[in-house]
């Protein structure tokens, strides 16, 4: 399906005219964690493609050992992580070593699934692919590199060293290295495109291939952040993205390696009361009608005369807590119905501005713990559903007390492969210069964001401002918002 899908796009494109003759270098994003499971057969045909005929014709069932293979919503390999932790040491272990505990989602307790359930087909697998390096391999003609960022989201790579980690590849299947191949830095060039796409589509046969990565990686490219910058995307859930100097070994974070600077760490957070929540509150509260949600939100002065809420209507990732709690100004953890607070605060704007600053609070209190220093320098950047509704971010910029931006581009994630391919040639391009003594005044390349920015000078709106009283407003109820969240994950144990 999905080399199916590629042969579409790549007709598409050409029926609309694009010329692929100036293509100098390309670069991905996939969906993070998935993988395949390539056979003898299948490498073999996918360096020996024939130009006059389709992908899909060409790398067909056949080109794999199992066919209908995982993706990221699979969540049947509780089992396997269970194993795999136990293996290693724990699940603090698997923390220190790969950036996360084991979740069923990634590579690594899927992989261990198919050994244990499907052991012929495993040993019948010569390379395993992630879904990002699969797509590279297409172009590449050979199977690509893993890259370090996607790695990270195997629970198999030891996001320090940059390496393969022993013990975890131990505790997943047998001889699993040499499925996996030598892992490159994300921002690399791995070869060039094969002859199947000179011959077919007219591209430089010197064309270069950039390493493919994931999405949530290759969304932070796009978004050509320093590291001041709060990345905060609110959509289904809410998630939040930030450069990261050490890995902080939080229990239920996510830390990948940093797609561009090889030396740092990117922190990614996922809450999972987002949109859901503030939809259903929309609902009860603001008519089902987001310019009344916006209305009762901006109709409260910030504090809300000191009510707060959580509302965590599904079982929270951090803090581990499912359920809703409402302050008033007289509640504190030493009041006797702490744990129980109100049933419903007197009036609709109260409760949609509790929701929004309690959810902010939430995000500025985990964000800290994750290692993200806030200061003068913080601004953050917008994306997602909500990002559209001005009220919401006016709140963000005052919890978070930063400037908020939004892009004026959407597909960070797309956009992202592309400024990587672009970089990543430039980065060669120097290489190569500097060996060759080509260049008259060689120096140390470009840093991501300067190269980059000079191209997109303006990609960014500032959309608010935080007001004057923030710091004094929110400071205190950060301390608030921690004793909520203690109160309400200790009544969920
Ligand atoms: P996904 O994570 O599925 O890609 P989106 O980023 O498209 O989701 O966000 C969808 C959510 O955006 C909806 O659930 C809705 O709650 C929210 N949304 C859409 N418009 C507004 C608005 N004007 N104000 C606040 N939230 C909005």
């Amino acid at each position: 399906m999905w080399v199916k899908a590629l042969d579409i796009v790549l007709d598409r494109l050409v029926v609309q005219g694009a010329d692929l003759s100036t293509v100098t270098a390309i670069s991905g994003s996939a969906q993070q964690h998935g993988s395949l499971y390539w056979s003898q057969y299948g490498i073999q045909k996918l360096k020996n493609l024939d130009p006059d005929k389709f992908l899909h014709l060409q790398i067909d069932d056949s080109a794999f050992t199992v066919t209908r293979t995982p993706i990221w919503m699979d969540g049947t390999t509780e089992n396997q992580c269970l194993e795999m932790e136990t293996a290693i040491g724990g699940a603090s272990e698997m923390v220190r070593i790969t950036g996360s505990k084991c979740y069923p989602r990634f590579t690594g307790p899927q992989i261990r699934k198919i050994y244990q359930q499907r052991t012929h087909a495993y040993e019948d697998t010569k390379r395993i692919s992630l879904v990002s390096s699969f797509l590279a391999s297409i172009f590449l003609g050979n199977i690509a590199p893993i890259d370090y960022a996607d790695a990270s989201g195997m629970n198999l790579f030891d996001i320090d060293t940059k390496t393969w980690s022993k013990p975890c590849l131990n505790s997943c299947a047998p001889d699993l290295e040499e499925r996996l191949g030598q892992p490159v830095a994300t921002n690399s060039i791995i070869g060039n495109v094969s002859n199947f796409f000179v011959q077919r589509f007219g591209m430089p046969a010197n064309c270069k291939v950039a390493a493919f990565t994931g999405d949530n990686p290759s969304a932070l490219s796009g978004m050509v952040v320093e590291k001041n910058w709060l990345v905060m995307s609110l959509g289904t859930s809410d998630t939040v993205m930030m450069n990261l100097q050490n890995n902080p070994e939080l229990e239920k974070g996510h830390v990948l390696c940093h797609p561009i600077e090889t030396d740092q760490f990117m922190g990614l957070l996922c809450f999972r009361n987002g949109s859901l929540v503030r939809d259903a509150l929309k609902r009860v509260d603001a008519n089902d009608n987001w310019s009344n949600f916006s209305e009762l939100l901006n109709s409260t002065p910030r504090g809300n005369y000191g009510n707060m809420a959580l509302h965590f209507h599904s079982l929270e990732i951090i803090p581990n807590a499912k359920g809703n709690l409402r302050w008033n100004k007289n509640h504190s953890s030493a009041s006797p119905d702490a744990d129980k607070g109100l049933t419903k605060f007197g009036s609709p704007q109260a409760e949609i501005r509790a929701l929004i600053e309690g959810q902010m609070l939430h995000r500025r209190a985990i964000a800290t713990d994750m290692g993200f220093n806030f200061g003068e320098e913080t601004k953050i950047i917008a994306t997602g559903g909500a990002s559209v509704n001005k009220a919401i971010l006016q709140v963000m910029s005052d919890v978070f007390n930063a400037p908020v931006y939004v892009q004026k581009h959407s597909e960070a994630a797309l956009l992202g492969a592309a400024y990587r391919a672009k970089y990543a040639l430039y980065l060669h391009t120097s290489k190569v210069n500097a060996q060759k003594k080509a260049a008259v005044t060689w120096g140390p390349p470009e840093s991501y964001q300067h190269y980059i920015l000079q191209y997109i000078p303006s990609h960014l709106q500032r959309m608010c401002a935080p007001s004057k009283d923030s710091q004094d407003i929110y400071e205190p109820m950060l301390a608030r918002y921690r004793e909520m969240a203690r109160i309400l994950e200790d009544s969920t144990a």
